[in-house]
């Protein structure tokens, strides 16, 4: 039998320097059956004092979420890490994109620690900066280059934002998509075109239903395939062209089961994600970030049924706390993110243990031409007029 020898990169050894992430997990970690990691990790945080900021992602595991300083989604994070100048540690418990902005966004004196460098994204990863300028050429050729604005949700490696900065680019978060999308469409005149990376979902989700455009007027650019597998004429007619990218836990919410929780639920109200697919988002009654999730389950009534579509350890945390109101998670099947789930207690003990004793690992830096291009799209987005950059 031939056996093929693959990078496993999930076993977080070796590196893959093609993707957002290196992936290297130095030193032993404790294990997991430890009962005394709690408290080892309370005394590791003890011990670093004001020095430590630890940021927590609302998807993260309740087991790391109770030692995070402040939690929320990826841009809060690092906007509250750089409100947070003297901490000389920012430990950000979430994924490789969400560090790299905290460092492009805290001071050159902060340094950013990730507990598991194989905590990457799947979604940031589905658009690599050689793919990425391999289609901008590709849209000079094609002749459209000229017109296209490029926009990349947050969940982007730095590179991709910073080519958004060298390019006229913006970023965005769920929250303000229709507004970056909007400032987009009036960057290059009436025949503007977006190139939406690297979530096909929120883009087309915001391009359709938000400003109006037709699906018609979408086209999916396929990184695989020799000039995206579009041919000039479908780029020259698209307004918006999609990256071939999706989250992985949001893409697995389906149409049909909506059917099916109405069908038993009554009164149900079904709220997702806008990485969900298009026919999810269709069916749903409401579709808002996770800090809109989160708020609009903190203001429903008691008695009322909640289907929701996003990661599971956020949906179980609104269930725990909200025991008045029948919440459910809209998939048939546990799903939690694989990559945010890296991050459990024995990786968080072991970063803090090894900053208290003096040894900085797995420092997350980005170079500084990329963070300062990575700044200009950044700081687009913060000049975008009306809503609030909050993811
Ligand atoms: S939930 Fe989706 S977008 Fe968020 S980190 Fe996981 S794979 Fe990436």
């Amino acid at each position: 039998m031939t056996t093929v020898d693959l990078p496993l990169l999930p076993l977080g050894r070796g590196s893959d320097p093609l993707s957002e992430r290196g992936v290297e997990c130095p030193g032993d970690l404790p294990p997991a059956s430890d009962p005394d990691l709690v408290a080892r990790a309370r005394a590791a945080k003890e011990k670093l004092g004001e020095r430590l900021f630890v940021l927590g992602h609302h998807y993260q595991r309740d087991e790391v979420i109770q030692f995070a300083d402040v939690t929320g989604d990826s841009f809060k994070l690092a906007r509250d890490a750089a409100a947070r100048p003297d901490a000389e540690f920012i430990v950000f418990c979430g994924v490789h994109f969400m560090a790299e902005s905290a460092d492009i966004l805290t001071g050159p004196d902060q340094k950013v620690v990730l507990p598991d460098l194989a905590a990457g994204c799947s979604m940031a990863d589905m658009a690599r900066i050689a793919q990425v300028e391999r289609a901008w050429d590709a849209l000079a050729e094609a002749g459209v280059q000229d017109v296209v604005v490029p926009v990349t949700y947050m969940n982007s490696s730095a590179a991709i934002k910073a080519f958004c900065g060298r390019n006229g680019g913006v970023v965005c978060t769920s929250s303000n998509a229709e507004v970056a999308l909007d400032w987009a469409f009036e960057q290059k005149g009436e025949d503007t075109k977006v190139l939406f990376l690297p979530d096909q979902h929120l883009g087309r989700n915001t391009a359709v239903l938000k400003l109006g455009y037709s699906l018609d007027e979408c086209v999916v650019w396929n990184p695989h395939k020799p000039n995206g597998g579009l041919t000039p004429e479908e780029l020259a007619q698209a307004r918006i062209i999609l990256w071939k990218g999706h989250c992985s836990v949001h893409g697995r919410f389906a149409a049909d089961v909506i059917d099916e929780l109405r069908a038993k639920v009554p009164d149900l109200n079904v709220l997702v994600h806008p990485e969900c697919q298009h026919e999810v988002v269709l069916k749903s009654d409401l579709v808002g970030s996770t800090e809109f999730i989160i708020k609009t389950i903190e203001e429903a009534p008691a008695g009322s049924s909640w289907a929701i579509g996003t990661e599971l350890n956020l949906v179980q945390r609104l269930k725990n706390a909200h025991p008045d109101k029948n919440i459910m998670f809209l998939d048939r099947n546990v799903c939690y993110c694989s990559t945010m789930n890296r991050i459990d207690l024995p990786h968080l003990v072991w970063a803090l243990e090894n900053l208290a004793e003096g040894n900085l690992v797995n420092q997350i830096e980005v170079d500084p031409q990329t963070e300062a291009d990575a700044l200009v799209a950044l700081q687009r987005m913060l000049d975008l007029p009306g809503k609030t950059h909050r993811d």
